[in-house]
């Protein structure tokens, strides 16, 4: 079963040789080595990550090297399932116990923990919480107790589960055992219902920054959505994402379009029945369908590291929703793209929702609301918008959003404004938005003939410019109190605050070119970005995982993450020590799958060799092909054109390097006896076989003395 033998030799390392050992990282993140420091000691704490942070590690680490078992709160059995999987793929021995299990598996795992022969065990609150759970509880050395997605202690938050609120149970009967919370969600409220809720004891706080640079920002007009999609997609080299909408039949309509498109595409939101839901998930998580069209629903309880993108078909309500939302994209840390759907619509259409359940703090959620909508209009670093929101400075644009790639072009718009305003006017203020700028452009449809608006005085006064341009000159008016809508009155435009002042006092308006050629520009960034990391090894190796993925019945990430594969096809390691200095390569998983993934670099090598390219380094993995496929030492000679004693020195690289080459096989018993004989009479110094082979009279080649000397450690 386990070993836990080895797990006593971890108490003595140091924290980092443990991330290396178990995890196959050379170094901590930002604030995780001093998490396990103070888990270490012994003192009650609350970790603030954002999602993606790393917040697994601050608590694993210390779980396994301090004695006992460490109990982790989980709140939803998808997460607990992720969570062990990937730590038993890493070989540290962990269980989740929930109603799921039959009450015999639920005893050999009890058993397991009383034995020491688990370091974590996950468990539900219900389950945690139940009178005989802590009967049990009190029979185990238990290091301490780690409540994951803490957040959901605190009403104010959006997870709020009432179980959650009876965990101040843990403090009243273990009062010695420390308690770590961790949590995504960094609102002070919430902040301090977690320290309070939990009774938590005078405890270390940390709050890691919750800028998540390898997540990309943009936002595109939300237009001919369904044709931008597509675009984006194109650029997407068959990676996985997620498309939020707003309501539950615009997932199933979005995701059939895509279906017709030919695209692998499903959907997810909470009317649909808990089996229909669980087969979407678990076919995302599974890498067999790449996008899930969802509504908000979907997300808590997904670890899936590899996902690519998220696009917001719908605005959502407020920025925490939003940044928790795209946090599903890139946690593995590797480059991943968010983008934005940003119109009017969606604005008036919260407004309207808003007003309509007129919750008690509805000011406080119109300002959130106002400030989704300035993240979606601004002009300047979106990053530095986004985290400001978050009482986080960033001193420099972030160069990973749209408005940092592109930075906006200014002109004189006063004129531009007048023109607006005056048709305005002279349409009483009586027109929405589409129609304003029919007139200005002078178009000829029903509305404006029947309504007589094209006799009026400035009818096609803005002719010159396209519908799309004027659209965004009439928002950005908007959005500086020129114009405004009206949203009480069919949301016709009308004279904003400064209207008068343009009109009649000559107030010079800044306007921004519509940026229809930096678009372009932007949508092509994202493809340099995300494949420089990806070649033809690179999508070789992530097939190898879906397929070892499939095997053993796991999601593909937890065997390897992107970024592992990313660092795997740019280093190419064909020996185990290469393969073990790739980041995310643990013990474990070199000696379960470090074999099957340099198997497939070095065939990918080898291919390459034989078309020329990059002859380098290749040579002794084309012989071990020869080799693998039963040639004898002679044949090999043959085939590659190469001496039978260069083939044999291949050989016994390989077989230094970890690759299964029996050298024994290749000699037979009397030569090698009689070969040995000569080889103790003469020796070897410095690899040199010249004496042995004078010594033999000509009778064996260099192969064979090769070989020999080779089996006996005398030479390298
Ligand atoms: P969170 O729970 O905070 O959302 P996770 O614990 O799932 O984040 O970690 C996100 C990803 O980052 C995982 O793939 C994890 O293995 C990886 N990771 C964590 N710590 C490190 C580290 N020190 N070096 C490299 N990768 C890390
Ligand atoms: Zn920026």
């Amino acid at each position: 079963m386990i070993d836990t033998t080895k797990m006593s030799e971890t108490e003595t390392l140091q924290p980092v040789e443990v991330l290396k050992q178990y995890y196959g990282y050379d170094r901590f993140r930002p604030m995780q080595e001093e998490i396990v420091r103070t888990l270490l000691e012994g003192r009650d704490t609350l970790v603030l990550m954002p999602t993606g942070g790393g917040k697994s590690v601050c608590f694993q680490v210390p779980a396994l090297m301090k004695p006992g078992v460490c109990v982790v709160v989980s709140p939803l059995i998808a997460l607990m399932k992720d969570q062990v999987e990937a730590l038993l793929q890493n070989g540290i021995p962990a269980a989740y116990l929930n109603s799921t299990q039959s009450s015999r598996e639920q005893r050999q795992i009890e058993q397991d923990c009383q034995a020491g022969r688990l370091k974590l065990l996950y468990v539900s609150p219900e389950k945690l919480l139940s009178e005989s759970f802590f009967v049990f509880l009190n029979t185990l050395p238990i290091s301490f107790f780690a409540v994951d997605e803490a957040h959901c202690i605190s009403s104010w938050g959006h997870d709020f589960r009432p179980e959650y609120t009876q965990l101040a149970l843990l403090k009243n009967h273990f009062p010695d055992v420390p308690v770590v919370a961790l949590t995504a969600t960094a609102d002070k409220l919430t902040r301090q219902d977690i320290v309070t809720q939990l009774h938590l004891d005078d405890p270390a706080v940390f709050i890691a920054s919750f800028n998540r640079p390898n997540l990309s920002l943009r936002v595109l007009p939300g237009l001919k959505r369904m044709q931008q999609i597509e675009r984006f997609l194109a650029i997407q080299p068959d990676n996985s994402g997620i498309i939020y909408c707003q309501s539950r039949k615009s997932t199933e309509a979005l995701a059939a379009k895509l279906q017709e498109k030919g695209y692998r595409a499903g959907f997810y939101h909470a009317g649909m029945s808990a089996d229909d839901r669980a087969r979407a998930q678990e076919e995302f998580v599974r890498d067999d369908i790449r996008i899930i069209c969802a509504t908000i629903a979907f997300g808590m309880g997904i670890d899936k590291s590899n996902v690519r993108w998220v696009i917001h078909y719908n605005m959502p309500k407020n920025l925490e929703s939003f940044y928790q939302e795209i946090g599903r994209a890139g946690r593995d840390g590797s480059a991943a793209e968010t983008l934005l759907f940003y119109s009017f619509a969606d604005v008036a259409n919260w407004k309207e929702m808003l007003s309509e359940n007129a919750p008690v703090n509805l000011g406080l959620q119109m300002a959130k609301l106002e400030r989704m909508q300035q993240y979606a209009e601004a002009h300047s670093c979106r990053r530095q918008i986004l985290l400001s929101y978050f009482s986080e400075e960033l001193a420099d644009g972030c160069n990973n959003c749209d408005v940092c790639q592109n930075p906006r072009v200014m002109f004189d718009g006063t004129v531009l404004a007048q023109k607006a305003l005056s048709a305005l006017v002279r349409l009483k203020e009586q027109v929405p938005m589409n129609t304003l700028i029919d007139v200005l452009r002078g178009s000829r449809n029903q509305t404006i003939l029947q309504n007589n608006y094209h006799l009026i005085k400035t009818y096609g006064a803005g002719s010159d410019l396209k519908f799309d341009e004027w659209r965004s000159y009439l928002q950005q008016l908007i959005n500086i109190g020129v114009i405004e809508i009206a949203y009480d009155n069919h949301y016709f435009l009308r004279k904003g605050i400064l209207a008068d002042a343009v009109l009649f006092q000559n107030r010079k308006i800044e306007l921004i070119k519509p940026e229809e050629a930096a678009q372009r520009k932007a949508e092509q960034k994202p493809k340099t970005k995300t494949e420089s990391a990806r070649d033809d090894l690179f999508e070789r190796l992530r097939q190898l995982r879906k397929q070892l993925a499939d095997e053993q019945n796991v999601p593909p990430y937890v065997i390897f993450t992107d970024s592992t594969l990313e660092e795997m096809s740019r280093l190419r390691p064909t020996t185990p020590e290469a393969f073990r200095n790739v980041s995310g390569v643990g013990d474990r998983k070199l000696q379960v799958f470090g074999k099957r993934f340099m198997q497939e670099i070095a065939s990918f090598l080898t291919g390459q060799a034989r078309e020329g390219t990059n002859l380098k380094g290749a040579t002794h993995l084309m012989t071990f092909e020869l080799y693998e496929r039963g040639l004898t030492v002679h044949e090999m000679a043959q085939e590659r054109n190469l001496s039978p004693s260069t083939i044999v020195m291949h050989l016994i690289y390989l077989s230094n390097n970890g690759y299964e080459v029996d050298l024994a096989s290749l000699i037979d018993t009397a030569e090698r006896l009689d070969i040995e004989r000569a080889l103790a009479r003469v020796g070897v110094e410095n690899n040199a076989l010249k004496p042995v082979y004078d010594f033999l009279q000509g009778r064996y080649d260099y192969a064979k003395i090769r070989i020999v000397a080779a089996l006996q450690g005398r030479i390298l």
